[in-house]
C-alpha cells in the first residue's frame, strides 16, 4: 500500500506531510521550502503557475493571479481566465496537484491516499469542495480533518498525558479556536468556535490602507487605482508585518513604486510596531469573542485548561500572543511550529487510517478523532421556525432521525430546508439545501408520520433523508447541489487538469530542448566569430546553414500544437549543428 500523505491545504500557504518511520515529516517543495504559497497562476503563454512561482510574478501578472481561493470554498465565485471560468474546486486542485507531486518527488513513487484539513468552521458544502478538488487533483481523499484537531494530534504525538488544551489558530484567511480533550488514546474536540473571515490577510489590509493613505499624501499617487503598484505594497506590507514580529520597526522601502507627472515615485517608511498594533488592535480583540464562546460551550472555566497551543503564521505576532495570555491566564506553548503542526496531525491521522502505527504516541497505539459539528443544524417547520435535530458540537459520526407531520389537511407533498446556524427563526440561518418529499398519504394535518433523518459522517458530511412512513415513500439529499460541482463537471475538471498535466510535461520538454539549442547557436556563432579566414568557404556555408535551420525550426514550432516528431527533429539539427561546430573549432585549432 501506497504512503498516505496529510495537507494542510490553508489560505495563504499549504504544507504537506508524511509519516517516516513513526514521525511525521514535512516534505519540501521543489525549492526547499517547507510550506508553499497557497497561489495560482495562469501564464499568457497558458501555462500554470503553483507556489513561489506563482507569487513571484504576482506583480507583473495580477489579473492572472489568484490567492486566497479557501475564502471562496464552497460559494459559486469563479475566477475567469481566457475565457474560462475556474471553480474554487479547480483553483483548488492545481495547488493539491503540486502538493501531490512534491510529495512524489520526494516519496519516490506515486502517492493517491491523502487526509486533508480544513477549518473547524467549514460547513458541509465547503467539505465538500475540499474533497471534490482533492478528487480533481487525482487524490483519494481518505478523511476530511479539522485543522485544530489535526493541530493537537500533531501536540499529543509529543504529549501522551491526559489534558485539555485550546488551540487558537490565527492562518492567513480564517480563524478557529477550539478546545480538545486528550485522553489515553482518543482525541475528542469538546467545541469549536471562530471568525470565517479573520486572519492575516486582514493584519496586512490594514497596513496596506494606512501605506496608501501616505503614498496619496506624500507623493500624490493613488494605489489603489493601480493593481501593480498596490500588489507591491501588498508584499512589502506582509514582510514589514512579519518583521515587526521580532523588532520593533520595520523600514519599507519601495522604489519606481509608480510614475508621478512623468517622474518616478520612490517610497520609503518606517513602520513601527506601535503603529502596527494600533492599526490592527480591533483585529486582534476580534479573536476574544470566539474564544470565549467556545469555553462556555465546553462547559469550562480558562483556568481548567492545561494548555493552550498556538497555530498559523499570524499567531507570531507579539500582540496576538499577549492577547492569549490575558484571555486564558497560560503563557501559550510555542515548541510546536505552527505553520507545519497541521499538515503532521493530518499526516498522523492518514497513516492511522492507512493502517501504520505511529513510535512516537502512546507507544504505538491508534489515535480515535472524536470531531464534532461545528454548527447546529435543523429544518424549517411551520411559522418559519428553524426545529433543531442536531445541537453544535455534537460528536460525529451522527445518525438521528425525529419524526414531523403536516400542516395543512390533505398535503401531499412537504419541503425539507436543511438549515445550519444557532438562530431560532430558519431566514436567519444558512439553508444548505432543501428537497421535497412527494406522495404523502392524503390525510389530515398532523396525521402522517414523516421521519427526517440526519447522517453526518466522519468528514462531517452531510445527508438528509424524509420518509413518509405510513406510504414507505422516501427522498433524500447530499445538500443542494446548487453550489457544488456536480459529478460531470468535476469529471470534466479531472479531464482538464489531466490534459494540462500533458501540456506542461510537452512546455517543460520545449523548454530544455529551446535552452540546449540556444547552447549550441551561441557555440556555433563564437566558432564563426573565431574563424576568420582560418575555416574552408563550405565548411563556414554549412555552420551558417545548420544555425538557421536549427532557428528557423524552434521559431516555427507552435508549443500548443508541438508533437513528438518536432522535438525529434528539433534534436537531430541541434546533434548535426554541434557536429559540425566540432568540425570547425578543430579546423581553427590547427
Ligand atoms: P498560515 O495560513 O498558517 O500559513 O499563516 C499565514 C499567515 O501568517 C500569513 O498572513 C502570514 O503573513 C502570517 N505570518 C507568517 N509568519 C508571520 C510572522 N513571523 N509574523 C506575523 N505573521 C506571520
Amino acid at each position: 500500500m501506497g504512503k498516505t500523505i496529510g495537507i494542510d491545504l490553508g489560505t495563504t500557504n499549504s504544507c504537506v506531510s508524511v509519516v517516516e518511520a513513526g514521525t511525521p515529516v514535512i516534505i519540501p517543495n521543489e525549492k526547499g521550502g517547507r510550506t508553499t504559497p497557497s497561489v495560482v497562476a495562469f501564464t499568457k503563454e497558458g501555462e500554470r503557475l503553483v507556489g513561489e512561482a506563482a507569487l513571484r510574478q504576482a506583480i507583473t501578472n495580477s489579473a492572472r493571479t489568484v490567492s486566497s481561493v479557501k475564502r471562496h470554498m464552497g460559494t459559486d465565485w469563479r475566477f475567469t481566465v481566457d475565457g474560462k471560468a475556474y471553480s474554487p474546486q479547480e483553483i483548488s486542485s492545481i495547488i493539491l496537484s503540486k502538493l501531490k507531486r512534491d510529495a512524489e518527488n520526494y516519496i519516490g513513487e506515486t502517492v493517491t491516499d491523502a487526509v486533508i484539513t480544513v477549518p473547524a468552521y467549514f460547513n458541509d458544502i465547503q467539505r465538500q469542495a475540499t474533497k471534490d478538488a482533492g478528487r480533481i487533483a487525482g487524490l483519494n481523499v481518505l478523511r476530511i480533518i479539522n485543522e485544530p484537531t489535526s493541530a493537537a494530534l500533531a501536540y499529543g504525538l509529543d504529549n501522551g498525558t491526559p489534558q485539555k488544551i485550546m488551540v487558537y489558530d490565527l492562518g492567513g484567511g480564517t480563524f478557529d479556536v477550539s478546545i480538545i480533550e486528550i485522553g489515553e488514546n482518543v482525541i475528542e474536540v469538546l467545541a469549536t468556535n471562530g471568525d470565517n473571515h479573520l486572519g492575516g490577510d486582514d493584519f496586512d489590509e490594514r497596513i496596506i490602507g494606512y501605506l496608501a493613505d501616505v503614498i496619496k499624501r506624500e507623493c500624490h499617487v493613488d494605489i489603489r487605482q493601480d493593481p501593480a503598484a498596490r500588489q507591491r505594497v501588498s508584499e512589502a506590507a506582509e514582510q514589514a508585518k512579519k518583521e515587526l514580529s521580532s523588532s520593533e520597526t520595520s523600514y519599507i522601502v519601495l522604489p519606481y513604486l509608480s510614475v508621478d507627472n512623468g517622474k518616478p515615485v520612490n517610497f520609503e517608511y518606517t513602520l513601527t510596531r506601535s503603529k502596527f498594533n494600533e492599526l490592527t488592535r480591533d483585529l486582534v480583540d476580534r479573536t476574544a469573542i470566539p474564544v470565549r464562546n467556545a469555553l462556555t460551550d465546553a462547559g469550562i472555566a480558562a483556568s481548567e485548561l492545561q494548555r493552550v497551543i498556538l497555530v498559523g503564521g499570524s499567531t507570531r505576532i507579539p500582540a496576538v500572543q499577549e492577547k492569549v495570555r490575558e484571555l486564558t491566564g497560560i503563557i501559550p506553548s510555542k515548541n510546536i511550529n505552527p505553520d507545519e503542526c497541521v499538515a503532521q496531525g493530518a499526516a498522523a491521522q492518514g497513516n492511522t487510517l492507512s493502517g501504520g502505527t505511529l513510535t512516537l504516541y502512546g507507544g504505538g497505539d491508534n489515535i480515535l478523532l472524536l470531531d464534532v459539528t461545528p454548527l447546529s443544524l435543523s429544518i424549517e417547520t411551520v411559522g418559519g421556525v428553524a426545529t433543531r435535530l442536531v445541537e453544535r458540537n455534537t460528536t460525529l459520526p451522527i445518525h438521528y432521525s425525529q419524526i414531523f407531520s403536516t400542516a395543512s389537511p390533505y398535503q401531499r407533498n412537504v419541503e425539507i430546508n436543511v438549515l445550519q446556524g444557532e438562530r431560532p427563526m430558519a431566514r436567519d440561518n444558512k439553508s444548505i439545501g432543501k428537497f421535497r418529499l412527494n406522495g404523502i398519504k392524503r390525510a389530515p394535518a398532523g396525521v402522517p408520520q414523516i421521519e427526517v433523518t440526519f447522517d453526518i459522517d466522519a468528514n462531517g458530511i452531510l445527508k438528509v433523508s424524509a420518509k413518509d412512513l405510513d406510504t414507505g415513500k422516501a427522498q433524500s439529499i447530499t445538500i443542494n447541489d446548487n453550489e457544488r460541482m456536480s459529478d460531470e463537471e468535476i469529471e470534466q475538471a479531472i479531464r482538464d487538469a489531466k490534459q494540462y498535466a500533458a501540456q506542461d510535461g510537452i512546455r517543460r520538454i520545449l523548454f530544455k530542448v529551446n535552452e540546449e539549442a540556444n547552447k549550441a547557436v551561441i557555440g556555433a556563432q563564437e566558432v564563426l566569430d573565431k574563424s576568420k579566414k582560418k575555416l574552408p568557404r563550405e565548411d563556414k556555408k554549412q555552420l551558417k546553414a545548420d544555425i538557421n535551420e536549427l532557428q528557423r525550426l524552434i521559431t516555427s514550432i507552435k508549443p500548443d500544437k508541438m508533437t513528438e516528431n518536432d522535438i525529434e527533429q528539433i534534436r537531430t539539427a541541434i546533434s548535426r549543428l554541434n557536429a559540425q561546430t566540432e568540425r570547425c573549432t578543430q579546423f581553427i585549432q590547427y
